[in-house]
């Protein structure tokens, strides 16, 4: 049995039936065996969309206002989706960042991880509950929520598998993993099977953005394999792992 941190960007939630496909890919790695703890973005644009209403009210809202109504996003997505896993009959409980244990600092908008203690998440994976948590978000010094910077849910899921000493942490996204190139502009480029995070480093610096270079940065600070794969297709993605590491005791590949 492996223990199994799984992340669905915006695009793989964007509607509800989006949010019951993913349920359902959510259950069947659990039924395969596994421990499966979920982090969720917000759906689709609803972030830019929170961010735009406030600036329809005051061009220079108060960033801990800010951070409070963008962390709304992530939690409407992470219950929506404990809905559809609860009517695929399966056991689900979802976490804010801070019922997760998502300590950060104290700045707004843009807040470092300083701590992660996910005890009800483990609690809920040791009663054989999928754990769902809200990306991208935390708690300050003084209990405000904070937010990790856009795009921040990537670190979020690596730090939760961190935390949790989990064997994978799989980034669900909309295309089929990592290319050489941008597919849709490069119609030559090819996927890369597996890489180490130095060399993905080395590519997001010259501007290939699948994944948040925080979240590169913090896979290999402790050696956190990642899968980067699309939930809208079974084929499999991109592995982003620790030099010399055997591939064949990575667990659900397929
Ligand atoms: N919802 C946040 C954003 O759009 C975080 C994320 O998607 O990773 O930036
Ligand atoms: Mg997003």
């Amino acid at each position: 049995m492996a223990l199994i941190v799984q992340k669905y960007g915006g695009s793989s939630v964007a509607d509800t039936e989006s949010i019951k496909r993913v349920a359902k890919r959510v259950v069947e790695t659990e039924k395969k065996g596994n421990k499966v703890a979920v982090v969720v973005s917000a759906m689709g644009d609803t972030t830019d969309d929170l961010i735009d209403q406030a600036l329809s009210i005051d061009s220079n809202p108060p960033e801990r206002e800010m951070d409070m109504l963008m962390t709304a996003g992530e939690r409407i997505s992470m219950s929506l989706l404990a809905v559809a896993i609860h009517a695929e009959g399966s056991r689900a409980h979802s976490f804010t960042g801070q019922q997760a244990g998502f300590f950060t600092d104290a700045r707004y908008g843009a807040a470092h991880i300083k701590a992660v203690r996910p005890d009800r998440v483990k609690n809920a994976l040791s009663l054989g509950d999928i754990a769902i948590v809200a990306g991208f978000q935390g708690i300050n010094a003084k209990g405000d929520a904070t937010t990790l910077g856009r795009g921040g849910s990537d670190t979020s899921a690596v730090a939760l598998a961190v935390a949790l000493g989990a064997d994978i942490c799989e980034i669900y996204t909309d295309v089929d993993g990592i290319f050489t190139a941008d597919p849709r502009i490069v119609p030559s480029a090819r996927r890369i099977p597996s890489i180490d995070y130095e060399s993905i480093l080395e590519m997001a610096s010259c501007g290939s953005k699948v994944l948040a270079l925080r979240c590169v940065e913090y896979a290999q600070r402790f050696n956190m394999p990642l899968h980067v794969r699309s939930s809208f297709s079974r084929r499999p993605g991109t592995l982003v792992v620790p030099d010399g590491i055997d591939l064949r005791t990575l667990p659900n590949l397929d």
